[in-house]
């Protein structure tokens, strides 16, 4: 019953239009491909962080404003080149680049809980644009628009930032759109190694980050059964007809290690990667994955949306947990978590 009383709030919350209008955005030629370097990057970061202060989601202390800025120096030309054709652009970023991860919170009502934190996270960048056009899904294009890799992410944590300011939960909820993590989660990195909010208050992540879908009748869960947390996402998804699925490849295409949520993992937070279900990696998958033809004009709008509610859903209710998230018994991660909060996970 209550679950019903929420996925109703949630619906008249914000219309799909609404919910759609920041991945559209976001992955609009304008923003030519959200390359780390770019003017266009930081138009992409400026928007978000309007957005956050248009919802009334609250600046961490210690931030520069909505935004996290750094320098990053990459060490050799290899880090920066992991896919043709992007070399000539890419050779500029041996120079000091600047960054910005784009971050917001909102406070818990209960007195005790209001402590802990809720990461919600998604990275907003993407792989700019390519040398030369590619005929792809019959047109030639340059422009890598990333609609599905990361705006639709970027997307769901706004709307997670509009929902939870009207309807905060009982651990509070910080809201993160990371720069860098195509070039190798470096905005993630950078905040884990100087997080604004001490790591030991932050007990889950619960990332979004996408390659492509080939079913609108699941959601992926990377990491899915391995927190306390698998009951209450897989009852989030139900509640919208959707089944919650684990990495289909079986961990061979290494989807929990590649996003930005393995920068808490590593230090002990639980943080599974919430993503579009997906049945196979198969040719599907590949023929969107860092392609110019992921864009936001063919996307299945009805699915999005209850890929952005479904989030939401599953975030308040890890958020009003009781139980302190943890990793599985026995998970590669367990020890860490006892490092980071002082627990004995036995
Ligand atoms: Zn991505």
């Amino acid at each position: 019953m209550a679950q019903q009383a929420d996925t109703l709030r949630i619906a008249r919350a914000e219309s799909a239009d609404a919910l759609l209008a920041p991945l559209f955005f976001l992955s609009s030629d304008a923003l030519r491909g959200r390359l780390i370097g770019t003017p266009e990057i930081d138009t992409a970061a400026g928007y978000i962080a309007s957005q956050f202060k248009r919802a009334g989601a609250k600046m961490v202390p210690g931030a520069d404003g909505y935004y996290q800025n750094f320098s990053y120096q990459f060490q050799r030309l290899s880090q920066v080149v992991r896919m043709e054709p992007q070399l000539f652009e890419r050779v500029s970023f041996i120079r000091p680049t600047r960054l910005k991860n784009v971050l917001a919170y909102v406070s818990g009502t209960d007195p005790v809980l209001c402590r802990q934190y809720i990461v919600l996270s998604a990275h907003y960048d993407h792989i700019g644009v390519a040398d030369s056009a590619l005929f792809e899904n019959g047109k030639r294009d340059s422009i890598f628009n990333g609609a599905r890799d990361n705006a639709a992410g970027t997307a769901a944590v706004i709307a997670a930032a509009r929902y939870f300011v009207r309807h905060p939960p009982r651990r509070s909820v910080l809201f993160i759109c990371y720069t860098g993590e195509e070039e190798g989660l470096i905005g993630s990195n950078y905040f884990a190694t100087h997080p604004l909010v001490p790591l030991e208050h932050i007990v889950y992540d619960l990332n979004v980050d996408n390659a492509s879908y080939n079913t609108t009748e699941a959601i992926c869960i990377f990491g899915r059964d391995r927190t306390s947390e698998d009951s209450i996402m897989q009852r989030a998804c139900r509640a919208y007809g959707l089944e919650a699925l684990e990495d289909p490849t079986g961990g061979a295409e290494s989807l929990f290690e590649r996003s930005d949520n393995v920068s808490l993992a590593k230090w002990g937070v639980p943080a599974p990667t919430y993503s579009m279900g997906m049945t196979d990696w198969d040719d599907g998958i590949t023929n969107r994955y860092h392609r110019v033809s992921d864009e936001a004009d063919d996307i299945d709008k009805d699915y999005v949306v209850k890929f952005i509610r479904t989030y939401i859903l599953m975030a308040q209710g890890i958020a009003d947990d009781p139980k302190q998230p943890r990793w599985a018994r026995g998970d590669f991660f367990e020890e860490f978590w006892e490092t980071l909060y002082h627990r004995s996970a036995k």
